[in-house]
């Protein structure tokens, strides 16, 4: 018989910037008093400084490879090798210290307890509200069994991934879920992603007090979002589709509990910053530094929102992208070039 101290909420963080994410997660489940233990699973291309954090906050910090050669050979004859990151989500099948597990992706944010999902069975998750039938893997419950990961592996290897993420495979593989079992399909309310508040605002407005797990998917996440530190509120990106009262919850909870845990020091030109996917480049060390130097010095926050929103097409084209600024950056950069 399983006991609940074998019971464990999984996240997964890549880089430093998902390790944010994590540990705001971690507390938010701390603070709605969960039962459960809290694993997370990273890759050596986080920090050391962030790995420490992580051990702080989680009961176990699982260190997994982000892919074995053998799976990068089958992913090179799929010709995805961009799949590496979906498949360290899989490694969670791994963790058979554990009887059942709940994932959280590191972009959740849970509001409210939710120990009782570990009542629902292998392979229990939300709709997607993109297309119901599929479920969306950012929230999901399962059984840790090293025989589902290589069957997992297997199928990734000759079937693939419909839409390049570990979603597009999680609904290949548990195909059946749409129609099943409804047992196993698990109320929206344990993952509302943000792309739904504003598609059916007279049902967001009725059932809001009810989310139990918010999900900022899509390529803003709540850490990249505009915060003042001196008023406390932050502001969010237009066209993210994310709630302001949800994303002020994240960033009440990382400048409460995440933000005075991490070193500025360790953080300035981190090697290991600089490996995060830009558009985030540097930003652990902005963020790190928040209110400690200075209290609001946000010229290095906002050139980065200004290069995020040029990323998004949102060009300022009489302000700070007008064509002046444009052509001294470029003459700049080629006179560093030159003096090489
Ligand atoms: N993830 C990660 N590193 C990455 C990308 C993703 O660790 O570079 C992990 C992280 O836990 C993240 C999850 O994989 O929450 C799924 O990715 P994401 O949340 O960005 O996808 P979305 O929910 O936006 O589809
Ligand atoms: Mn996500």
């Amino acid at each position: 018989m399983a006991e609940s101290g074998n019971e464990a909420f999984v996240t997964l963080a890549t880089n430093d910037t998902y390790v944010l994410g994590s540990l705001v997660l971690a507390e938010s489940l701390r603070r709605v008093g969960t039962q459960k233990k809290l694993v997370v699973m990273v890759t050596n291309e986080i920090s050391e400084t962030l790995k420490h954090n992580l051990h702080t906050v989680f009961d176990d910090v699982h260190v997994v490879d982000l892919l074995s050669s053998e799976d990068f050979k089958n992913l090179q004859l799929l010709g995805r090798p961009d799949l590496h990151v979906t498949f360290t989500k899989l490694h969670c099948w791994n963790l058979t210290q554990y009887s059942k597990c709940v994932f959280l992706d590191a972009d959740t944010l849970v509001i409210q307890n939710v120990d009782e999902l570990f009542d629902k069975e292998e392979f229990s998750a939300a709709p997607d509200p993109g297309w119901p039938d599929c479920f969306n893997s950012g929230v999901f419950v399962f059984k840790p069994n090293v025989d589902t990961y290589k069957s997992l592996l297997q199928f990734a290897a000759t079937e693939g991934t419909f839409d390049g993420g570990d979603q597009g495979l999680l609904n290949r593989y548990f195909n059946d879920w749409p129609t099943k079992d409804i047992k196993t399909h698990l109320p929206f309310v344990y993952n509302v992603v943000s792309q739904a508040f504003y598609s059916y605002l007279p049902a967001f407005k009725q059932f809001k007090q009810n989310v139990k797990i918010v999900h900022f998917i899509g390529a803003v996440k709540p850490w990249q979002h505009p915060y003042n530190y001196a008023s406390g509120v932050v502001t969010p990106l237009p066209d993210s589709g994310h709630d302001a009262e949800f994303l002020q919850h994240w960033w009440n909870i990382f400048i409460d509990s995440v933000q005075p845990t991490l070193n500025p020091a360790a953080h300035t030109d981190s090697p290991q910053c600089l490996k995060s996917e830009p558009p985030t480049e540097g930003l652990i060390g902005q963020l790190a530094s928040l209110g400690v130097d200075n209290p609001v010095d946000r010229s290095a926050m906002d050139s980065f929102h200004r290069r995020m929103a040029w990323e998004q097409g949102q060009i300022d084209y009489m302000g700070e992208d007008r064509f002046e600024n444009i052509q001294r950056k470029l003459d700049d950069a080629k006179m560093k070039k030159n003096n090489k």
